[in-house]
């Protein structure tokens, strides 16, 4: 009855059949079965469409965690409609945005949001959905009965992300029904993803890493979920031993490793700890190796392409490196037009069925990023090792150029992360009078504590000059962003000012 919903029928393959099965351990809540999911989604969908959803109509959600908004998302693309999750940390005039860009048909926020929400949603349905799944969607949803699942092909819309946005506006990403399926069913396989398998679900579901990496995976697998409503150590440390994989941002890893019941028997269960979404350094491989006897797996992806590489199952993931491009994904560094040669440094693009359709809207954007034969411009900095190994070395953005010299600030990073008492750091390009710009080092101390001028001090023989921080900081925590990325802009912000006069 799937058969002709090009996604829904892929995600619904692995458990026909297995109504019973558990898809999600819900903690302290019992379970859910693959079954009791699907027909939630269909009732979802059977509201929608009481509601006015046609095929192609954006459906925008900004609501917490919970079985009832995967049901929404399901069912969104049951109706035919057009999914678009929204950070639930998104203010008001922020999500007004997002709702005049994209022009939803409905808007489901939380209750508690209602009436903020009514005055941005114009002439959009609005419904409401809370942290317990309840709200006056779910009742709509409740009262319905069956759902023929509206026909959708390869190239339809299946979802809009808008990107995070760290310059200018955000922009909305349209990813097809085909976009969304070939990726997930070449990570299942890519990651041997089976229905044997428990998957730890702490990620957010409004970004692509934990709606489509985790949630898509683990049905396309027929897996289970441990579903989590957001990041807890201490619950992750309860299923790890009943789990058998965890998907997580590189702060899930730095944060397990800090509790001392993270060891080789707790992890003994498990087979696989992937990290992406935003660098996994060096020291957090090794640390996570020498506790739990695994080598994470890094991957890379963004809003836009879905998964583009990943380390290997079988063979050596390399830590500091993302793998190779995935089956059936091609990739190439770029500079001035041209590929460079393997291990010098360009710009990173990558073809294949995983890359979005364009941003909505903004054909113009499109043009600049997406190239006619289907290369997208990632605007990551990255090195081709001659054995195939992708190393991302950063934004282009954060690119520093001081007196006409390019640093990249994944460079001299990896050298102050390697001192001794120094826990992470982040490079930035600060406006400078004499340089155009300037390199400023913005540094964590570890427990043994560090100052500036010993980091200073210890670069000054291992960098030429002008990559050589200009000042050191010294701060207590990086800005960090919910998917764990480092807000570089932020800190431009911040020390825009050190050297003007
Ligand atoms: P988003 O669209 O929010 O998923 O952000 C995508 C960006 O995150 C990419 O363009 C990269 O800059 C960064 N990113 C994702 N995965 C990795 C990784 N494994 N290592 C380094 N950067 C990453």
């Amino acid at each position: 009855m799937y058969g002709q919903n090009h996604l829904i029928q892929q995600l619904r393959t692995s458990s026909l059949g297995r109504e019973d099965a558990v898809f999600a351990q819900i903690p302290g809540g019992g379970t859910v079965s693959f079954g009791a999911l699907f027909a939630g989604a269909e009732r979802m969908a059977a509201a929608l469409a009481a509601k006015g959803v046609q095929p192609g109509d954006r459906v925008a959600v900004q609501v917490a965690k919970t079985i009832q908004a995967i049901e929404l998302y399901l069912g969104t693309v049951m109706a035919g409609g057009v999914f678009l999750p929204l950070n639930t940390a998104y203010t008001a005039p922020e999500v007004a945005y997002f709702i005049g860009d994209a022009t939803p048909r409905a808007v489901v926020c939380d209750p508690a949001r209602e009436d903020e929400t009514r005055d941005i949603s114009g002439a959009a349905e609005l419904l409401t959905l809370d942290a317990a799944g309840q709200g006056s969607l779910r009742d709509l949803a409740d009262a319905q009965s069956g759902f023929e699942v509206v026909a959708r092909a390869e190239a339809d819309l299946a979802a809009i992300l808008y990107t995070s946005g760290t310059t200018g506006r955000s922009k909305g990403a349209m990813l097809s029904h085909g976009n969304l399926a070939s990726n997930s069913l070449t990570l299942r396989d890519y990651w041997r993803f089976t229905d044997a398998d428990v998957l730890i679900h702490a990620l957010p579901i409004f970004h692509t890493h934990g709606l489509f990496v985790a949630t898509n995976v683990a049905l396309f697998a027929g897996a289970q979920v441990v579903f989590l409503p957001g990041f807890d150590a201490e619950a992750i440390l309860d299923a790890m031993p009943r789990a058998t994989a965890l998907m997580g941002v590189p702060t899930f890893y730095t944060r397990l490793l800090q509790d001392t019941r993270l060891d080789r028997a707790r992890a003994a269960n498990m087979r696989l700890f992937i990290s992406g979404s935003a660098p996994l350094l060096v020291d957090t491989h090794e640390q996570w190796e020498a506790r739990t006897g695994h080598r994470i797996l890094e991957r890379y992806g963004m809003t836009e392409t879905n998964m583009s590489t990943s380390n290997p199952y079988e063979g050596e993931r390399r830590a500091g490196t993302v793998g190779f491009p995935l089956p059936g994904v091609e990739a190439r560094v770029m500079k001035d037009s041209t590929e460079v040669p393997a291990g010098e440094i360009g710009v990173l693009e990558v073809r294949g069925p995983n890359v979005f359709q364009g941003y909505w809207k903004m054909p113009e954007k499109t043009a600049e990023e997406l190239r006619p034969v289907g290369w997208f411009i990632t605007g990551d900095m990255a090195k081709l090792d001659g054995d195939g190994y992708v190393t991302i070395v950063g934004r282009e953005k954060d690119l520093v150029i001081t007196g006409g010299f390019n640093v990249y600030p994944k460079e001299v990073e990896g050298l102050i992360d390697d001192l001794p008492g120094v826990l992470e750091s982040a490079v930035i390009g600060v406006p400078h009078p004499d340089f155009g710009e300037a390199v400023v080092a913005v540094v964590v101390p570890g427990a043994e504590g560090t100052s500036a001028d010993a980091v200073a001090g210890a670069l000054s023989g291992q960098l030429a000059k002008f990559k050589q921080p200009k000042h050191v900081v010294l701060v207590d925590a990086l800005p960090r962003n919910t998917m764990g990325k480092v807000q570089k802009k932020a800190l431009r912000e911040d020390y825009a000012g050190m050297f003007s006069a």
